[in-house]
């Protein structure tokens, strides 16, 4: 049973809610057990039976048992997530929201990730083994067809889950994806999908991309590393260079270049994907920083690879701590 599940029912005991109700019951037996008239069909001998200590209900009349909260389905005629919402409205929880609904997918999404190989292949193939690294940066995978059940039996409601865009068309909008959460402190405020299959390979959420990753723990360094991607990032935290952030692309948004650019004694080092189109990017953001008074370098790959490929293909730390001092100004 879910903890949240766990915790409802004990706050509001079926023999407490029944009398609520209005239902009378007399004592039978030495077990806590009551004894009272069926609310749920007709009668005039009383057959509804009742085990306080066991939280759990029994009608010999019309046959129908268990919980509180399959009491509150059949007498209300509601869904299993109607009658979560009705009890919790009984006991004035507030719906819950956004974060929470983020948080639980986070967790969902980690626990996961343990139970299927071929997201752990996946991750293996791109050089990402360390399950420390993997639980510090919180790395999940959405198997597909059970988030949707898992949220909506915590309470939350349909609308949310498809107005945050973790579902679509009732589906897990991040089926079969390796998830990197992004944080805001401690707070996940969006997820970033990698496919493992044949799908688009990058998702988002429709929101916004939140900054540059962990840069609440990055931006205290007063070198910072700034990849392309999160599987960069993954294999440079994972050989120890846990100044990296990554910016999901070339292109920094305004607030993700305003944080780069926060402490002018700062010096970037960028290393961007070694082909044209990554190494003229690079060249450009790095004198816009300059311009903006910080130090830049840009880091030279072997022709053809990015960060991850580099370390995939049997780079070490040092090889890379030589690319670092090696890098050139932009
Ligand atoms: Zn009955």
């Amino acid at each position: 049973m879910h903890p949240d599940l766990h915790v409802l029912k004990q706050r509001i005991p079926l023999l407490d809610y029944l009398r609520r109700q209005n239902w009378t019951a007399r004592p039978v037996g030495a077990h806590q057990e009551f004894v009272g008239l069926c609310p749920l069909h007709p009668e005039t001998h009383p057959s509804f039976y009742v085990n306080a200590a066991k939280n759990v209900f029994y009608c010999h009349g019309c046959g129908h048992g268990g919980d509180i909260i399959r009491f509150v389905q059949l007498s209300l005629n509601l869904s299993f997530r109607e009658a979560l919402l009705h009890l919790k409205q009984q006991l004035g929880l507030p719906e819950p929201g956004e974060n929470e609904a983020l948080r639980e997918t986070v967790d969902f999404y980690q626990q996961q990730l343990g139970r299927h190989s071929e997201a752990l292949d996946y991750l293996h193939s791109r050089g990402i083994d360390d399950p420390r690294l993997i639980e510090q940066l919180s790395i999940g995978y959405a198997p597909g067809g059970m988030l949707y059940r898992h949220l909506i039996c915590l309470g939350y409601p349909a609308d949310l889950l498809m107005r945050l865009g973790l579902v679509y068309k009732g589906k897990d909008a991040f089926y079969r994806r390796v998830v990197f959460p992004c944080f805001a402190g401690s707070c996940p405020i969006n997820l970033y999908g990698r496919s493992i299959g044949g799908a688009a390979p990058h998702r988002f959420l429709p929101r916004s991309k939140a900054g540059l990753f962990a840069w609440s723990t990055v931006g205290n360094y007063h070198e910072v590393i700034l990849v392309e991607g999160v599987f960069d990032l993954a294999v440079l935290w994972q050989a120890g260079f846990i100044n990296t952030t990554c910016a999901f692309g070339v292109h920094l948004t305004d607030a993700q270049f305003s944080q780069l650019s926060d402490h002018r004694d700062r010096t970037a080092f960028i290393a961007f994907d070694s082909d044209p189109a990554g190494q003229k990017a690079a060249c450009a953001l790095g004198q816009r920083l300059q311009r903006v008074g910080l130090s830049v370098r840009i880091i030279d790959l072997p022709a053809g690879q990015d960060p991850n490929s580099y370390f995939v293909e049997g780079a070490s730390q040092a090889h890379f701590d030589r690319c670092l001092r090696n890098a050139r100004r932009p």
